[in-house]
């Protein structure tokens, strides 16, 4: 991931990334961070970079020159390192199995009082950029002809101003980076974190057992942790409705929902899950029905029964949405009218609805080595898929199988939550591999508190065959990935 932080003052924002986590993921070539004094661009021959602004008022206001050409700079229009150009990130998924994805500029945010407040699931949807332009005010800001024309973000850290955008900046760049895969020293350190979840994390002891005359909760030294799991989560509940009685709400909400859902587990695995793994927000809800924003900010999901639930639920979706998935047919004409979305892939899907791990055949399942992405692209989708690929070896959600140290397979959970992504070499069909591989991202899912389930598209019946011989159940209703279509064709 690459920061390039425009500037009136870069020390300030590369001493502040040159501690702790943030240094050594710099050294690890996880992040990069460039700050770009914008005073080297002023035309004006004393440097000066601020005047006073037109109409009075007190203060002065960086004017729209010197931040132009500090722009033009970075996205690359005046020396060639256009940064347009690696920008296509995986930003999800509009694919039930893995189909194209969409390239978007590189986006930039002005640091500013007056932007949508920052938030952890605003860190989430901007860590899944590439890079990321962060430009920082000064005195009373910007002049806001400059603002219009190259910022695609307006983010505030807080309801209070500060004399720069510098510290925001910084506030940004710590918080996002946190979330790029091996940042963190493991992945579960930010899955527990406060917020995910909508809960604050659970109280922390360390040595020694006794401080104070205060012993640790029995329960942390048993080494049973479905104990301390459960002891966890109601610790976290507990405290969260006490200081953060707001986030509680929010909480509580999700959980009746999720209750409400299971009802009809395998018509709305897709839902279930993404709240469960905190992957979604919820819009609203109605009866068994609601809709949903997944945290790609892109993809709604609705669940309900009948067409006027569904029709009610549209109402929580804005006009110029790009995905819709649900599971009512009689959606689809209006869909289309109301949206110009149609449907793309018409799935089953098969969810496991044990709590039991699966057992898995073939041991030899690691993570999938980002050195053999060719290898993936090859032999799931080719170059159209890479950057999607690329994508999912990154976060950590993409898998291989070896055999005699050579990869026999592989499997990874789309974007959107599905398990799926299998293939297998010819040389190891009709083995363990293949149902191995499955079993291993339906325990996957399940360690991370998720509902598994795989979206199969109508036709592929050999797939859903397979699906049911593992023990997952094949929902009855399919669902609908709803998106523009002639765009694909571009
Ligand atoms: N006149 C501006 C207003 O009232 O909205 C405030 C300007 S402030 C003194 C100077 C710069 O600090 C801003 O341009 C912005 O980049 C940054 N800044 C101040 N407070 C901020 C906040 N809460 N969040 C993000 N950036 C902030």
């Amino acid at each position: 991931m690459n920061f390039h932080v425009l500037t009136l003052f870069p020390e300030m924002i590369l001493e502040g990334c040159n501690n702790s986590i943030l240094k050594r993921a710099i050294e690890k070539e996880l992040l990069t961070v460039d700050a770009v004094n914008i005073r080297d661009f002023t035309l004006e021959k004393h440097g000066k970079v601020d005047d006073y602004t037109y109409g009075g008022g007190a203060g002065m206001l960086m004017q729209a020159q010197p931040v132009y050409d500090a722009w033009l700079h970075v996205t690359g229009n005046t020396d060639g390192n256009n940064i347009n150009d690696n920008a296509a990130v995986a930003n999800d998924v509009m694919k039930a199995d893995g189909a194209s994805e969409q390239k978007k500029k590189p986006r930039t945010i002005y640091m500013t009082p007056q932007g949508r407040v920052f938030t952890q699931e605003v860190a989430k949807e901007l860590a899944k950029e590439e890079d990321l332009i962060i430009l920082c005010g000064h005195y009373e800001g910007i002049d806001e002809r400059v603002l219009d024309e190259i910022v695609t973000d307006r983010i505030s850290i807080g309801d209070y101003v500060l004399t720069g955008g510098e510290l925001p900046a910084l506030v940004m760049i710590d918080a996002i980076s946190r979330l790029v895969p091996g940042v963190l020293g493991s992945e579960e350190s930010a899955q527990t974190e406060s917020f995910e979840n909508d809960l604050l994390e659970y109280p922390q002891y360390s040595r020694p057992e006794v401080w104070h005359g205060k012993a640790v909760p029995e329960v942390l030294l048993t080494g049973d942790h479905k104990k301390i799991e459960a002891w966890r989560r109601e610790a976290a509940k507990e405290r969260t409705k006490i200081w953060r009685p707001d986030l509680y709400e929010k909480y509580a909400e999700k959980e009746q929902t999720i209750k409400r859902l299971m009802k009809q587990k395998k018509e709305n695995a897709y839902l279930i899950d993404s709240l469960l793994k905190g992957k979604a927000k919820l819009l609203h809800t109605m009866g068994n029905a609601a809709v949903a924003l997944g945290i790609n900010g892109i993809t709604y999901m609705i669940c309900c029964e009948t067409k006027e639930e569904g029709e009610a639920l549209l109402a929580y979706v804005p006009k110029d949405a790009k995905v819709v998935l649900h599971n009512c047919a009689e959606l689809n004409d209006l869909i289309d009218e109301r949206y110009n979305l149609q449907v793309g892939d018409e799935c089953y899907q098969s969810v496991y609805t044990q709590h039991t791990a699966m057992p898995i055949a073939h041991k030899d399942i690691r993570p999938y080595p980002i050195s053999e992405i060719d290898y993936a692209v090859e032999n799931y989708g080719g170059e159209q898929e890479r950057e999607y690929l690329r994508d999912r070896i990154l976060k950590g959600e993409f898998f291989a199988a070896y055999e005699n140290d050579e990869i026999a397979g592989f499997c990874g959970v789309h974007a959107g939550g599905s398990l799926g992504l299998l293939y297998v070499d010819p040389k190891y069909r009709r083995t363990s591999i293949g149902s191995s591989l499955a079993s291993y991202l339906v325990n996957w899912s399940l360690e991370r508190g998720g509902l598994p389930y795989a979206h199969i598209r109508v036709k592929n019946i050999a797939s859903l065959k397979m699906q049911e011989k593992m023990g997952l159940y094949v929902g009855k209703r399919t669902i609908f990935w709803t998106y523009r279509k002639e765009k694909e064709e571009e």
